[in-house]
């Protein structure tokens, strides 16, 4: 098994240290030729606490993909515990899909977690399921595989929605139409929470699997979530998926979702901003999972919980206020407060 700290190494073509979008403390690669594993770690920062975020399994076309969507996400999983107010650093973790997921590749994962002695914990994130997670638990300490985090970033985003609504249409969740990019682990726990308040829903995914399993009434299949006509569009499933072209055609009024990264740059925002189109950043308001992942380690009570979730949407009615008093976008509201 090959382990490497690349954080200042030029590696696979690549020198982190000088990427785009490198500020990060550490950044590890590990490779295994008996289970296929590819992996890359990146550790943002352990200012807070020890770095944590989930892992990704995916593919990417080049390695410097792999590099860039890690760089990213483990800086905005900084921002999202900061957010979340919880004593954790940010880091994530991705895994190349060059090779199927196999339990000697999640075997050969926990390896390298074991490696970095606890510097960086991890959990699931697109692709690697509880399942798979608690798999890599059996290996190693350096997990959180109790809690689907899922339902925790769900209720988060719900309370940010349901004041978004408010705030910006003088409406209640009863009377809206909102558009869900994903049916997945958060996607659907939205769909739910969302339809039992009384919303009219419309959801789009690539699974017809996972748009089947959902039993809301409200709900109607759609092929493009992002052109459909609504009050809120939710995406819930991949990134960078406003771009200046997509953003064209958009049929709602505000964006908030849990899909990580969904702007494809951040001068998408001011495109947005400008076409009357209200964003309240995806960092800003999925920070319910970490607070549902650390909650034993914390040991905080389904109260503090809930709580806690609640204050998600409260940071977010602070934030939409602060820009409309200071005729400016949420992103730009919150720049610099996260980090
Ligand atoms: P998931 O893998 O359970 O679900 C993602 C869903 O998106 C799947 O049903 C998939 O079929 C669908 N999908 C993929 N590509 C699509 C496309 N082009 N169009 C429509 N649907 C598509 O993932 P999840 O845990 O629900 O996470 C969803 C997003 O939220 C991801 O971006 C993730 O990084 C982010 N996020 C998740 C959590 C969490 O607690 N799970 C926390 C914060 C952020």
């Amino acid at each position: 098994m090959k382990f490497l700290d690349i954080t200042d190494t030029l590696f696979n073509g690549v020198q982190a240290s000088s990427h785009i979008e490198f500020d990060h403390e550490k950044i590890f690669y590990c490779e295994d030729d008996i289970s296929g594993l590819k992996s890359i770690i990146a550790i943002h920062s352990s200012k807070s606490g020890p770095a944590i975020g989930g892992c990704r399994f995916r593919q990417y076309q080049t390695y410097e993909e792999g590099l860039t969507d890690v760089l990213r996400l483990s800086r905005g999983m900084t921002e999202k515990n900061n957010a979340a107010d919880i004593p954790f650093g940010g880091g994530k973790a991705i895994i190349f899909s060059d090779k199927p997921k196999s339990t000697e590749l999640l075997v050969a994962f926990a390896s390298f977690l074991n490696q970095l002695e606890g510097i960086y914990y991890s959990a699931e994130d697109m692709g690697i399921s509880l399942e798979d997670i608690q798999l890599v638990g059996k290996h190693t300490p350096y997990v959180f595989d109790n809690v689907d985090p899922g339902s925790y970033t769900a209720k988060g985003i719900f309370y940010s929605i349901q004041v978004a609504l408010k705030f910006y249409l003088q409406k209640d969740i009863k009377d809206s139409i909102i558009s869900l990019q994903g049916a997945g682990s958060v996607g659907s726990e939205l769909a739910k929470l969302l339809g039992d308040m009384g919303a009219t829903i419309y959801v789009q995914d690539i699974d017809q699997v996972k748009l089947q399993q959902l039993s809301t009434e409200n709900i109607h299949i759609v092929e493009n979530a992002l052109t459909q006509e609504c009050d809120l569009l939710s995406p819930c499933a991949v990134g960078g998926i406003f771009t200046e072209s997509s953003i064209q055609n958009l049929g709602c009024k505000i964006i908030a979702g849990g899909a990580n990264n969904q702007l494809l740059n951040p001068s998408i925002d001011s495109h947005l901003y400008k076409k009357g189109i209200r964003y309240i950043p995806d960092v800003l308001i999925n920070s319910g999972g970490v607070i549902g992942l650390t909650k034993d380690i914390l040991k905080r009570n389904d109260l503090q919980i809930e709580d806690d979730l609640k204050l998600i949407g409260k940071r977010a009615l602070d934030s939409m206020s602060f820009a409309k008093a200071n005729n400016m976008s949420v992103l730009e509201a919150i720049d610099g407060l996260l980090i």
